[in-house]
């Protein structure tokens, strides 16, 4: 690759220095990438625990084509990528085939960034006790229609005739960092090794990552470079983007801000992750709705949300009591917002971002959720940032926004 972007290498009076090497790395990268955008749609994945959604979407963030399957309808991973795969070609076919799709990215839980696998998943029955290279399925799966001019008994010759460390590769990521090991150049791993070899290019990452690079592509982030997301779901989840880049570790897990400690000690509630105290226990739909019976039953205080038997009240029910001026779900929401502003506070100091985007059924409650936040917030957080941070609510809200969140990774870096 270097010799090709030198015109006479030998010249050179000295070795290419690493620093110059990137530089001719990046512009060829840059240009590849340039050639990608003409085709025009992206394939975006929200992989779920009841249904997985296909969309193929534009790059104004238009979801053109969609449809789904239920995600543990199948015994085994290659039963649900193959069925997958049958759902994915009408759609495919509807937008003139696959060579007019750029790429593919999946949102999805227990997802690894690097490897492009899902590792250990507990509530998808065929990932709950393995790691399953998805990204590299899906890959292989769709590659086979793409006009390389190669049929498929030419593919596979082609493939018997590699190097076999090259068929042990992710045909995404090339040779990707496992545990820790850092990747061979010192960059990011680009799938552009794959196209090399005729891969469909496919990315995986969690769903909240997902969901920022959703934000950053198409909804409340345009334009931001430094901003932390926060999905308020049935857990909590987070991406931090800093300087325009995804954080995802060494491991790419990063960004767990759902685990951070809020309560120490034993009156730390328990958490799904096996720990206690988290931020998740207290601030998910399902903290939410244990806040909410803890209230209720220390309290004789009239409140519509007496009008459920209380192990059948939701976050929802919260947020519409709310809505109704009811005092003890506004009572709810002002301890879930002071928590929330406490762990942005702390967030702040980390990363300084320029705003907090919230995204999730309880942000639907506006400002009765969204303004405890950032009073806490301002309450909490270090003089220096004080007043700086935006506190926002998706701006994907009515779209299908993990679609669209998964199908931003589909463009590339
Ligand atoms: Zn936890």
């Amino acid at each position: 690759m270097v010799e090709k972007s030198v015109a006479n290498p030998k010249k050179l009076p000295i070795l290419l220095s690493n620093a110059v090497i990137r530089v001719i790395f990046a512009t060829e990268t840059k240009i590849r990438t340039n050639m990608d955008t003409q085709k025009p749609y992206v394939i975006g994945v929200d992989l779920g625990g009841t249904n997985t959604v296909f969309g193929i979407v534009d790059a104004r963030g238009n979801i053109v084509a969609e449809d789904s399957i239920k995600t543990q309808a199948y015994k085994t991973a290659d039963a649900f990528v193959e069925a997958g795969v049958v759902c994915l070609k009408p759609l495919i076919e509807q937008v003139g085939g696959i060579d007019n799709i750029a790429g593919m990215g999946i949102g999805a839980p227990n997802a690894n960034y690097y490897s492009g696998a899902i590792e250990i998943a507990p509530n998808l029955c065929w990932a709950h006790d393995c790691v399953v290279p998805l990204a590299q399925m899906f890959s292989e799966k769709l590659r086979p229609s793409l006009s390389c001019g190669l049929s498929r008994p030419q593919q596979e010759h082609l493939l018997r005739s590699l190097p076999a460390e090259r068929h042990l590769v992710s045909p995404l990521f090339g040779r990707y960092p496992r545990n820790g090991e850092s990747h061979p150049d010192g960059l990011p791993p680009h799938y552009e090794e794959g196209q090399e070899r005729g891969a469909f290019p496919v990315r995986l990452t969690n769903d909240a990552n997902a969901a920022a690079m959703g934000e950053m592509a198409y909804g409340a982030a345009r334009g931001m470079k430094n901003f932390i997301v926060l999905t308020l779901g049935t857990g909590v989840g987070s991406g931090i983007v800093i300087n325009g880049q995804l954080v995802y570790g060494h491991d790419g897990f990063a960004g767990e801000l759902g685990h951070v400690t809020m309560v120490r000690g034993k009156e730390g509630r328990p958490c799904g992750c096996g720990r206690t105290g988290c931020l998740e226990s207290y601030c998910s739909a399902t903290g939410v709705a244990r806040t909410a019976r803890e209230i209720l039953a220390n309290t004789d205080r009239p409140s519509l949300l007496r009008n459920k038997p209380a192990e059948e009240i939701e976050s929802l029910d919260v947020s519409i009591a709310a809505s109704k001026g009811d005092e003890v779900a506004n009572e709810i929401f002002q301890f879930t917002g002071k928590m929330l502003g406490e762990a942005c506070a702390d967030f702040a100091a980390f990363s300084s971002p320029e705003a907090f985007i919230f995204f999730g059924g309880l942000c639907k409650a506006g400002d009765l959720i969204m303004k405890p936040i950032e009073e806490s917030y301002n309450q909490h957080v270090m003089p220096i940032f004080r007043g700086k941070a935006k506190f926002l609510v998706s701006g994907l809200m009515n779209a299908n926004a993990a679609v669209l969140g998964a199908s931003a990774l589909g463009w590339g870096e």
